[in-house]
């Protein structure tokens, strides 16, 4: 689903329409009608007030190339900003609460999970049929079909139709995808100004971050963050972080932007081989916008969001929108067949490492993934540490299990921030293992030699003791009495991450085991 800045959005009402907001503001500044306040996820996500100085907010990861990226370090950070952390937190359970509330409301819930992971994975093993189908029919709908093997083809393809009509302006919804293949930058490299339409994405833009969340991009930003940025970029009072105001701001200073425009960019939440429609699913209805007002649309569409049949899709668009926000369905569902009267229409299929995610046999079914971000707002890993703390394209247990496939190295630390508790498995609308597939991910890298020097000897460690119980047993029992008298820099040092924001617990004075055998092995 594409995007909504949570906190911000909440002065938006019904999507990113050109009259200001009817409903009346509240003293929490919560939109309310007719003395109720709004229940849709927008309306009723808390708007998040700061007595204290406003804080700086935390940077994300530091990418050095191609090392590894250290996501402990930058979740570090994120934690030492306790505004931002526990605003992340709250908002996200929040998120997670609400999808909760939904699926406790649909008796057939746990049917829709089984049908819409069958669904994918049907349409998976079957790939090459139904992409072929779905070009057919674009191509009969009047729609331009291209193939892209990389996220640098995809942008000289889009870059050669934009040259070919004279277009300098592209207005843009959020896509997932465009950010894998860098497109934002490629654009600018060959003087083409792009403007993302999603108020969330727009303020990312802005503030030349990437998205942190798959639907809310800018949710790591508290509404002073974004006070602060509109006054450098549209000129507004830093002092006002009225999310009302802020968002009107930024819709006056998008729409002559977006009514000029020479081209428009979509993404694309489904495709449907049956009819070669695309259909995106936005809260703001600014897909409608890049889509409809300028003569050209341009569509990226990743090769896994085909479906087989229009049918398929209800099973979809029922799990999408409760799974993302607690909301029964997105604002917008928009179903596009062909070009606008006088316009033209092209769809770019990208492939970007999907094929070769699809030959993994232990990670293939992550291409089931429907970007609903369920399983990063459950994540007690990602809610306090932010997304831009893992450094990469996708973040969270899903970024987990995807980003080691676009560079095994680069991404070697990331299967590692999780607590494997299972919870992102279970609030997953098409039943990926997500856990598992962590899990698998680790071992992957210890086979590799991508463990740094300290998980490793740790490692190694523990599979000698663990190989040998009688070692094992004398080993708890010495360290359960060498933990109450051990210094504290030795767990709590540098060397050792664990340590950082733990206490060890009090060792027992006996093992259960040594227990039992006094207690009950002789009875
Ligand atoms: S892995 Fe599942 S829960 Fe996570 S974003 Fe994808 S579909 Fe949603």
């Amino acid at each position: 689903m594409k995007g909504l800045q949570s906190d911000i959005l909440i002065a938006m009402g019904a999507g990113a329409g050109t009259r200001p907001v009817e409903s009346a503001v509240s003293a929490d500044d919560s939109p309310v009608k007719n003395g109720r306040r709004l229940q849709h996820a927008e309306g009723a996500s808390r708007p998040l007030h700061s007595t204290t100085a406003r804080e700086p907010q935390p940077r994300g990861a530091r990418i050095r190339g191609n090392h590894r990226v250290d996501q402990t370090e930058a979740a570090a950070r994120f934690i030492a900003a306790p505004q931002h952390e526990k605003m992340h937190d709250d908002r996200l359970w929040d998120l997670r609460t609400k999808r909760d509330g939904q699926m406790h409301a649909i008796p057939e819930w746990e049917e829709l999970r089984a049908l819409a992971s069958a669904i994918k994975e049907h349409t998976l093993t079957h790939l090459d049929q139904y992409l072929d189908e779905f070009e057919q029919n674009a191509r009969a709908n009047g729609v331009h079909v291209h193939w892209a093997m990389d996220g640098d083809e995809h942008n000289q393809i889009v870059h050669g139709i934009l040259r070919d009509h004279g277009a300098k302006t592209l207005i843009k919804s959020k896509s997932m995808l465009t950010e894998e293949c860098g497109f934002r930058s490629y654009m600018a490299r060959v003087g083409i100004e792009v403007i993302e339409t999603d108020l969330g994405e727009r303020i990312q833009q802005l503030d030349n971050e990437d998205p942190s969340h798959v639907v809310v991009p800018a949710v790591h930003k508290l509404r002073g963050d974004v006070a602060e940025l509109f006054a450098t970029h549209l000129g507004t009072d830093p002092a006002d972080d009225n999310v009302h105001h802020l968002a009107e701001a930024q819709r006056q200073a998008t729409r002559p932007l977006i009514l000029d425009a020479d081209a428009g960019m979509t993404g694309c939440n489904f495709a449907i081989a049956e009819t070669g429609g695309i259909t995106v699913c936005t809260n703001e209805g600014n897909a409608d916008l890049s889509a409809n007002v300028p003569k050209l649309h341009i569509a990226s569409v990743g090769i896994e969001k085909v479906i087989p049949r229009l049918e398929h899709l209800a099973v979809f668009i029922r799990l999408l929108s409760r799974s993302a926000l607690g909301s029964p369905i997105t604002q917008y569902t928009s179903h596009i067949r062909g070009p606008r009267d006088g316009g033209e229409m092209h769809v770019v299929l990208v492939d970007n490492g999907r094929s070769a995610r699809l030959a993994l046999e232990k990670f293939w079914t992550s291409l089931k993934c429907i970007r609903c971000g369920a399983c990063m707002n459950t994540c007690p890993v990602y809610r306090r540490s932010g997304g831009l703390s893992y450094g990469a394209t996708y973040s969270g247990p899903i970024g987990l299990i995807i980003d080691p496939t676009f560079n095994r190295h680069k991404y070697s630390s990331l299967p590692f921030s999780s607590s494997l508790n299972g919870s992102c498995s279970n609030v997953c609308p098409v039943k990926i293992n997500i856990h598992e597939q962590i899990s698998a991910w680790r071992q992957v890298m210890a086979e590799n030699h991508e463990l740094t020097f300290v998980k490793k000897a740790a490692m190694k460690a523990a599979g000698v003791l663990l190989a040998h119980p009688a070692l094992y047993r004398v080993a708890i029992a010495t360290a359960d009495s060498a933990l109450n008298g051990l210094p504290r820099f030795a767990i709590y040092s540098r060397l050792n991450a664990w340590g950082k924001h733990r206490e060890v617990p009090h060792a027992p004075r006996e093992s259960f085991h040594s227990w039992y055998k006094r207690n009950r092995s002789a009875s």
